[in-house]
């Protein structure tokens, strides 16, 4: 079945269909570097994540663009505040540059550590002043814009079908329901291009511009990177909720206004947010959690991984520590129920690693043709999960069940091989390929066998048959260990 994603323009699901035969052209917005992530945040880019991954399991040529946003974001979203950036810096003593490039990192050592994908195109804002300027003159010369007080705005009035993605009114913009908005604008849904004359007279960045020595509003660098990476029209964007009123709704106007063409994206996807207990959490207000503090508070970045995707991205997910240790424990039964599958299926075997599916059971295909038509569907990660543990309590054929279940890793990202390998050498002692703990396992079992029949001459035998490869067994009361002695 053909992948199904909803589409917010339209607010339907539609079957996934790309610009360009086997090629897919993805945006996800990526995170302003002035503070660190905060959980909620990297719940947008797991989704992104998922998303990505599905992509290519479906045979798409992914290219996956995200921008560092270092320069214009104002604490609101419609121009109105102080510059994040700006603001983070004076209060850590530091330069704009420094604090980017100090929570650039912290980001990626996040994403790393959750196994996100580095997209294929990470693009800094302050790096495509260029691109963003070319662009705003080719809004400029189609008579969208206009001056006041020092800085270019964009007037939404002129701009047909303004607020499409996000079902907006335009009676209910003209009316001017925000309150403390930019006394220079004429409406008050029109947003900044270009600031000139600064609201910030400590702004660190500025460049020379058509419009004067100044720097971009926020909405305009992604229009510029995504057209200059993906083209003119692409797939797909994505980013959370709260963009669609304003900054993506902007971006539409923008790209639209500037090329000419529409639809500039063919299908938006936005995931919901993750709320604590208190309400939303948000990076400018504070007393956020990040994922430093889910590891320094014992837990392991997967964990969070799993308890993501065991809600649909498009329900509001609360985050609540019980639910995290349920995450945990789910996880910690995955990885034993893999052991015990490498047990009694020989191992994760060559075609784990090969990854060819034949002569793989009908059962097993089954599972796995569950599981791919779940993520199909609006990529359904607790279906997928459900599909993963239904595999492996079948235990159908043990050794094809952990090579469905590597399969399915692909796309979860749960790192299962790691995490078996990880857990059999706790078990058996660091080096052993998991070939050969099977091996062992099995004459183990085996053995007990043999001692329970009170055979204890086959049972000496199996002993001594390990003992010649090296393999020490001990008897304790959870049953039987064993390590190797090296030569
Ligand atoms: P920012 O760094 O503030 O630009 O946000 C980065 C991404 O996180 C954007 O796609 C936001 O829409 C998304 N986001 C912000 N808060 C949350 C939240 N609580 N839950 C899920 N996504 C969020
Ligand atoms: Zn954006």
């Amino acid at each position: 079945m053909a992948l199904r994603l909803f589409n917010t323009l339209g607010r339907r699901v539609e079957e996934f269909k790309p610009l360009r035969e086997g090629e897919a052209g993805f945006y996800g917005c990526g995170p302003t570097v002035y503070n660190y992530a905060h959980i909620g945040n990297l719940r947008a880019y797991v989704t992104h994540d998922i998303l990505t991954r599905v992509l290519r399991e479906r045979g798409y040529r992914v290219n996956h663009v995200m921008n560092i946003t270092d320069v214009g974001h104002l604490s609101g979203d419609d121009d109105s505040g102080e510059d994040k950036m700006i603001k983070s810096a004076a209060e850590r003593g530091k330069s704009v540059l420094e604090i980017a490039d100090f929570y650039t990192r912290a980001f990626f050592n996040d994403t790393d550590r959750m196994n996100i994908i580095r997209p294929a195109t990470v693009c800094k804002a302050t790096e495509h002043i260029a691109d963003m300027i070319d662009l705003i003159k080719r809004i400029e010369a189609g008579g969208y814009t206009y001056t006041a007080g020092g800085n270019l705005y964009f007037d939404i009035g002129r701009f047909e079908g303004y607020g499409g993605l996000a079902l907006l009114r335009m009676e209910d913009l003209k009316a001017g329901a925000r309150t403390g908005v930019d006394e220079n604008k004429r409406g008050a849904g029109d947003f900044v291009l270009w600031f000139t004359r600064s609201k910030f007279a400590n702004q660190a960045l500025v460049w020379d511009s058509p419009w004067g020595r100044g720097y971009p509003g926020w909405h305009i660098e992604c229009s510029a990177m995504s057209i200059r990476y993906l083209g003119e029209q692409f797939d797909i964007h994505a980013g959370g909720i709260d963009h669609v009123p304003v900054h993506h709704t902007n971006e539409i106007a923008q790209s639209e206004a500037a090329t000419g063409k529409r639809p500039w994206v063919r299908y938006w996807v936005h995931n919901e947010f993750l709320v604590l207990d208190k309400g939303k959490m948000s990076k400018s207000a504070g007393g956020f959690l990040t994922l430093q503090s889910l590891v320094d508070a014992g837990y392991d970045p997967l964990d969070y991984r799993y308890f993501l995707m065991g809600g649909h991205y498009r329900s509001q997910l609360q985050f609540s520590w019980e639910a995290l240790d349920s995450a945990r424990n789910s996880r910690r039964s995955l990885t034993d129920r893999l052991c015990t599958l490498a047990a009694a299926g020989g191992g994760v075997n060559a075609a784990a690693i090969a990854g060819s599916a034949n002569g793989v059971s009908s059962a097993v295909q089954a599972r796995l043709a569950a599981f791919h038509s779940a993520l199909d569907d609006d990529l359904s990660t607790p279906r997928a999960l459900a599909e993963l543990w239904g595999l492996l309590r079948d235990a159908i054929a043990p050794g094809e069940a952990l090579w469905a279940a590597l399969q399915m890793d692909r796309v979860l990202g749960l790192k299962l091989a790691e995490a078996l390998q990880a857990a059999l050498e706790t078990k058996n002692g660091p080096g052993e390929s998991p070939e050969f703990a099977a091996e062992v396992e099995e004459c183990i079992a085996r053995r007990a066998a043999a001692k329970a029949a009170k055979d204890f001459a086959a049972a000496d035998a199996i002993r001594g048959k390990l003992k010649e490869k090296g393999v020490i067994l001990e008897d304790g009361k959870n049953g039987t260990v064993w390590r190797r002695v090296k030569a």
